[in-house]
């Protein structure tokens, strides 16, 4: 979407953070009120880089599930800034020690705006994903450009219900994804629908932002629902066939 790793949607300002080797953390600043929040770090030190360079400011650390790709940075973040770590109540056992255990429905204070959790469960039983005031939607490993998670512990009815509950929000909805994997993803979405123009639009600016090293995240949740096959399936049943086939793909 853009080479430009800030920007603002409804007065909260969004910045990407590479980590690893194709993970994105995300951190977004309430600009009203200065309050900071990071979204799955697995690492301190690319973060502690970007907080500090913003002012040096973190209060909430937001956890979507227990893999350590998204959480390994997150108690030494936490430390450091006197952040508070917020993750799904029923996943508590697998995540670090959490200061805020909320549950699917909730909602939490972020600044002027305010903080939503949805259940997403599918790739993992327990990930969520945070909606972040009315636009923004940090969806970690349930949905990625063009493709979603492997399902390593939901069934396809419960992840096509995590899909589902991301569809139905605002069509303008900006979507965090937890990987850089979308080049990865335009084979096998080009597979399932060749004639889909908006997604060979797409294939075509994924190729030039790969081509000169540039991100293709975050992207906007209506450009998904038109080339996305997993949130174009119909049903659980055609979604765990797609996720089938995907993986032997
Ligand atoms: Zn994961
Ligand atoms: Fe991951």
């Amino acid at each position: 979407m853009s080479d430009d790793a800030t920007m603002m949607v409804d007065g909260i300002a969004v910045t990407r953070i590479p980590m690893l080797s194709d993970n994105y953390a995300w951190l977004l600043r309430e600009a009203a009120s200065g309050v900071v929040a990071i979204i799955d770090p697995a690492e301190a030190a690319p973060a502690e880089a970007v907080i500090e360079a913003q002012g040096g400011r973190l209060d909430l650390v937001l956890l979507t599930h227990h893999h350590d790709d998204h959480i390994a940075g997150a108690v030494a973040l936490a430390a450091r800034y006197g952040a508070k770590l917020v993750g799904h109540q029923a996943d508590a056992a697998r995540l670090p020690v959490l200061d805020v255990a909320m549950r699917p429905g909730d909602t939490l204070a972020f600044g002027d705006a305010q903080i939503r959790m949805i259940e997403s469960s599918g790739h993992t039983v327990g990930h969520v994903t945070y909606v972040i005031g009315e636009r923004i939607a940090a969806v970690g490993d349930t949905l990625f450009s063009l493709g979603c998670g492997r399902m390593f512990e939901g069934t396809p009815v419960q992840f096509y219900a995590s899909l589902q509950r991301i569809a139905a929000l605002p069509s303008d909805t900006l979507l965090l994804c937890g990987h850089e994997y979308t080049k990865g993803n335009v084979g096998f979405a080009l597979s399932v629908e060749p004639e889909n123009a908006a997604l060979r639009a797409r294939a075509a600016e994924i190729e030039a932002l790969r081509a000169r090293g540039a991100a293709t995240l975050p992207v906007r949740l209506g450009d998904e629902l038109a080339t996305n096959p997993f949130l174009r399936a119909r049903n659980a049943e055609e979604f765990g066939r797609l996720r089938a086939a995907k993986d032997r793909f």
